[in-house]
């Protein structure tokens, strides 16, 4: 039991971590958020897969490409708010 809750509380805390690492946008400098999409190959099953993006919430600036992790999404995200400052 112990080590079960101990799973979930990381869990939460790298999510967390993880959306206070994105940066503003570097287009406006507005507020970035994670979009995540979910899919499914068979309907029975509901959804399988999911990608994830950055969308600036001010002039809605999206992300090249979908990741397949929430970690990939910020970092490419961030890399090309460093690269475009
Ligand atoms: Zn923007």
């Amino acid at each position: 039991m112990r080590s079960l809750r101990d799973g979930i509380g990381c869990m939460c805390e790298r999510t967390v971590q993880t959306m206070s690492e994105l940066k503003p946008c570097p287009f406006c400098g507005g507020k970035a958020r994670i979009n995540k999409n979910s899919f499914y190959e068979d309907k029975t099953k509901g959804f399988t897969d999911h990608s994830y993006g950055v969308e600036c919430l001010d002039c809605f600036t999206q992300s090249f490409q979908f990741y397949k992790t929430e970690e990939q999404a910020v970092k490419d995200w961030n890399r090309r708010a460093d690269n475009d400052r």
